[in-house]
């Protein structure tokens, strides 16, 4: 693949917290379309790197291009965010008080103040896209409840609906599928193929059976450095991969 299908690229990152090095000459490329894991023991900096990549953490060298290249190695996060790079995080922030409907038209009109996006009235085609929204995270029965009576993990699939009505180009994902059932798990699974058919996704993921679903390219970190990168196949025969996490 060409330049030109590059969404984001990582050059020489290193992220130094008062001579911590928590991430050490990374580079990471990520073409438009795919569906990256982001694996590693706890420490290895993958939070870190999507922190970058947000731009909530400012990497002490390196450069981080979007689209190939764009450098938005030391723009603000709300510029990055109003890019299209959209993080999640793992705790939702969702209006618990609001119906799950209220919550994905405030997310879709991001730029008025909550009060004024609930009172604007919905053209028919924002109500087509909330609908929409609706089908694909799997809630369009719980449109009216409130969204704090939600379980955790429909909490989550609220969130990245709310994220994909702001159209980012590039979704971050931290361990989406922590604490979820395993059904729910499942369903996650397919709403991340699904997202992957228009998206670029980065998830950073502990839970490696969950991993091992996808045919996705996967990207090992430890102790802030690349350690491997391949499919899942080529990763799990690498003996230092091994060693560091699989292993254990
Ligand atoms: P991972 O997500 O792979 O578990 P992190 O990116 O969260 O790893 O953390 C990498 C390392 O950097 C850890 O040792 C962590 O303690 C350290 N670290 C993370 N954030 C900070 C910070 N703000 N200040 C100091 N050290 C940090």
């Amino acid at each position: 693949k060409g330049m030109e299908s590059t969404i984001l690229q990582c050059d020489g990152v290193t992220v130094d917290f008062d001579g911590f090095k928590a991430v050490q000459g990374m580079n990471f490329r990520l073409e438009k379309g795919e569906l990256r894991f982001l694996i590693g023991p706890n420490g290895a900096g993958k939070t870190t790197m999507l922190d970058v990549i947000c731009g909530k953490v400012k990497p002490t060298i390196g450069k981080v291009l979007f689209g190939g290249k764009v450098d938005i190695t030391r723009k603000k996060e709300h510029q990055i965010a109003e890019l299209g790079i959209g993080r999640k995080f793992q705790t939702p922030s969702i209006f618990p008080t609001l119906t799950v409907f209220e919550n994905l038209e405030i997310a879709m009109r991001q730029n008025r103040s909550v009060l004024a996006a609930l009172r604007a009235k919905l053209r028919a085609e924002e109500q087509e896209r909330i609908e929409a929204q609706l089908e694909m995270i799997g809630l369009q029965e719980k449109a009216s409840w409130r969204a704090g009576g939600l379980s955790h993990g429909e909490k989550q699939w609220l969130e990245i609906g709310m994220m994909l009505l702001q159209e980012p180009e590039i979704l971050l994902l931290d361990e989406p599928v922590a604490g979820m059932t395993d059904n729910e798990t499942e369903k996650t699974g397919e709403l991340l193929r699904a997202i992957s058919q228009t998206q670029s996704i980065v998830v950073v993921e502990h839970d490696m059976e969950f991993v091992r679903n996808f045919a996705s390219k996967v990207t090992v970190m430890h102790e802030g450095k690349l350690l491997k990168e391949g499919s899942m196949e080529e990763v799990q025969r690498d003996d230092r991969v091994a060693e560091v996490y699989l292993g254990k």
